[in-house]
């Protein structure tokens, strides 16, 4: 049998220097791709630049070089693609499914206010059929469909998710011309013809508003797989909200056998960090196929 076509991705944002949290991701995320011979890409999302700096991405892509992780190709950049999210854009406007919006979050919120379960903030569709006279526009946003999103993950199994229960129509570009997260992972994913998402289980209730966009662009949705997320030794997530430390710069084996921990696998013995990968990647595959079972 031939193996499948297959391009993964690790797309961090670089908020703050690389967590062993994030490692586990990129990690995770390699050696999927190297599992299906399939190319891994770098993609750094600092489409928000009030939140990244450019330190980051440096300790990132020095980490990650550190650590054997090589990438094909050049980096993707976000900040550099504004003209392609616009064109992504306006094929939605071409085809209605899109819409200006003027709500406030304080009326997003008031209409909210009676809601008795859930805790994402619902966009209740006020403009759909069109803003108010004389009022400013806030926001564009996407016209969910009102059939629910169906999609599978590697781990977690079936989902199906209704986006009128879960968000509304999420906003695609802000009036102040801030981009979503939601469009820009899209179109980036879309245009390096990424085929497997491997990323934290945070993510998972993000992906079926990407699929949405996915199938308004036109594109075949990727195969996901949302890993648990790495916890701190309090139970705490890590994350650069809870302030986790950078990568050590100590002996990358030990770092990359961390992680490996995490995933509940057995301490690999190498000398380098390559050695370490090429042994790894059998392991990988036998893990996936575990993962896969867990479903049932
Ligand atoms: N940039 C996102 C993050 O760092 C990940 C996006 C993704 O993998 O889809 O959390």
């Amino acid at each position: 049998p031939t193996t499948p076509h297959y391009i993964g991705r690790f797309a961090p944002s670089p908020t703050g220097p690389l967590h062993l949290g994030s490692l586990a991701t990129a990690l995770a995320s390699y050696l999927d791709a190297k599992v299906h011979q399939g190319q891994w890409l770098l993609r750094i999302e600092d489409i928000d630049q009030d939140r990244c700096n450019a330190a980051s991405t440096e300790h990132i892509v020095h980490t990650l070089r550190r650590h054997g992780l090589n990438w094909q190709g050049d980096v993707w950049v976000q900040s550099q693609r504004h003209a392609v999210y616009q064109t992504a854009l306006d094929i939605l406007q071409g085809d209605n499914l899109t819409y200006p919006c003027a709500c406030t979050r304080k009326e997003i919120d008031e209409a909210n206010a009676n809601r008795t379960h859930g805790e994402n903030r619902i966009y209740p569709g006020t403009c759909r059929q069109g803003m108010p006279e004389g009022r400013e526009m806030r926001a564009v946003r996407f016209r969910c469909p009102n059939q629910p999103i169906n999609w599978h993950d590697h781990r977690l199994g079936h989902f199906s998710d209704r986006l009128s229960e879960t968000s509304g129509d999420f906003i695609l570009k802000r009036g102040d011309g801030f981009w979503a997260y939601h469009l820009v992972v899209v179109v980036d994913d879309l245009a390096s013809k990424v085929t497997h998402i491997v990323r934290g289980e945070d993510l998972t209730d993000t992906t079926a508003r990407q699929i949405a966009v996915w199938r308004a662009l036109q594109g075949t949705p990727p195969a996901y797989w949302h890993l648990p997320v790495i916890l701190a030794e309090d139970g705490q997530k890590l994350s650069k909200q809870t302030g986790a430390q950078a990568v050590p710069e100590h002996e990358p084996v030990l770092n990359l056998n961390a992680v490996w921990q995490h995933f509940g696998l057995d301490k690999i013995k190498a000398t380098s960090a390559t050695e370490w990968l090429d042994l790894a990647i059998p392991v990988w595959a036998n893990y996936r196929a575990a993962q896969a079972a867990r479903k049932l």
